[in-house]
């Protein structure tokens, strides 16, 4: 596997160690060998490990291992099998959006609860192969879930390093029952990034945050699998919400590989919705910036996406705007819970974050970007049951914009 720097363009080297970032700072980037993939082969392939069992390479990610990691050794890999996730419509859902189609991928269905399985299982392999046996990480709760989920399975140390602004408590405790070491810091997520640069090495820690950039390898399984659901036909776009833009990175350079392969006729466009208190990316666009500027006190009620410093903004700027001729908007925490409650009432369910790419989706169709005859696929990226509070509130707004109010039940008399 080839890491190459996004800023210096020079090849970053060192068989056997971590990598996070180039000397220079920038963001490494891992290139594909597409030489010798043909993309009729590989679909045919693909379609035998769907009714594969039990071997690593019957999962949603490890399916596609040669467009992934094609050198890992099988024997490093740690799985659950993630991915394999439903892809659902609902016409309730498609009205309040006002596409022709919509889909939801709903990556909700993970193990661990949230689409993070799909890159950590490819993070926490890869560290073992490169012997390391603790694992750390940042979060504001779905990372360190998966992190520590994978790393119990390996029989590895999982150390959290705990923000103490913008988690979530049930996403906190899930992290603690599979047996992660929690270590609080002051400061929220942004902070906890900067400690772990500075200082994971030196504890021979092996970083799973999303600057990883095996973390994104492995969360592009989520643009294979959709297009492999679809029978390799895309829609016309991809929307998903944004945070430390990962997903957005890594979905822009999956699809970008698909098409290149030809596994796919062409690239759909990419919507990154982020929710207003915390939407650095956004702006950054909206004020035609050329860096992006932090936002230092992010606040939304989507607690995973509370980051007000995505360390990906450079790769989801290469990939999913500039690649997939991406566009950016952001919602409201209001926005997000009605779209929430309608998801919820569908049957498919999400956690407040992954709310926030129908609610996106909503205002682009309504302000004339997303044109109602054209078809689109949310990313639903975390479970209904990750923030019970913010179910109980998504409720109450649901039942005051309803209007009204239930008499109580009467007993029912046995009869
Ligand atoms: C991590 C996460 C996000 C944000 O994804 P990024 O890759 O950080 O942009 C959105 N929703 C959920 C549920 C998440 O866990
Ligand atoms: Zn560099």
């Amino acid at each position: 596997m080839r890491f190459i720097c996004m800023e210096c363009g020079c090849e970053a080297s060192g068989s056997g160690q971590a990598l996070y970032r180039c000397e220079c700072g920038g963001l490494l980037d891992t290139v594909l060998d597409d030489r010798g993939l043909d993309a009729d082969r590989l679909k045919r392939l693909f379609d035998v490990r769907l009714s594969e069992r039990n071997t690593p390479l019957s999962g949603g990610v490890w399916r596609y291992k040669e467009l992934i990691h094609p050198e890992l050794p099988m024997d490093s890999i740690v799985t659950k099998n993630e991915g394999n996730t439903g892809l659902y419509e609902h016409a309730d859902l498609r009205e309040y959006a006002g596409t022709r189609r919509l889909w939801l991928k709903a990556q909700s269905e993970n193990p661990s609860g949230s689409f993070k399985d799909n890159g950590m299982t490819v993070a926490v392999s890869h560290g073992l192969w490169l012997g390391y046996s603790r694992f750390a990480c940042t979060s504001t709760g779905n990372t360190s879930s998966s992190m520590a989920m994978y790393a119990a399975l390996a029989g590895a140390e999982a150390v959290v390093y705990l923000p103490d602004q913008g988690v979530s408590l049930s996403k906190v405790l899930q992290t603690e029952a599979y047996g992660a070491q929690l270590v609080r810091i002051e400061g929220g997520y942004d902070a906890g990034i900067r400690y772990l640069e500075e200082h994971a090495e030196a504890m021979r820690l092996y970083v799973c945050n999303s600057l990883n950039p095996l973390r994104i390898e492995g969360q592009k399984s989520i643009a294979f699998e959709l297009a492999h659901q679809l029978d390799w036909r895309m829609p016309d776009w991809i929307v998903l919400p944004g945070g430390a833009l990962s997903n957005a990175a890594a979905m822009g350079k999956g699809l970008d590989e698909l098409k290149r392969i030809g596994l796919i006729a062409s690239v759909p466009r990419i919507a990154i919705v982020q929710a207003e208190g915390a939407a650095p990316f956004h702006r950054m666009l909206l004020n035609r910036e050329s860096s992006l500027r932090p936002v230092d006190q992010p606040a939304t009620i989507a607690s995973a996406l509370h980051i007000g410093n995505p360390p990906n903004w450079p790769k989801a700027l290469r990939y999913a705007i500039e690649r997939a001729r991406g566009v950016t908007v952001s919602v409201s925490d209001r926005d997000i819970l009605e779209a929430k409650a309608r998801i919820d009432r569908s049957g498919i369910g999400c956690e407040p974050a992954s709310a926030a790419a129908l609610a996106g989706l909503r205002r682009l169709v309504a302000d004339g970007t997303i044109h109602p005859e054209e078809t689109a696929a949310c990313l639903l990226t975390g479970h209904l049951l990750k923030d019970p509070e913010a179910i109980a509130l998504s409720l109450s707004l649901w039942k005051d914009s309803k209007q009204t109010v239930q008499p109580a039940p009467r007993p029912l008399e046995p009869d």
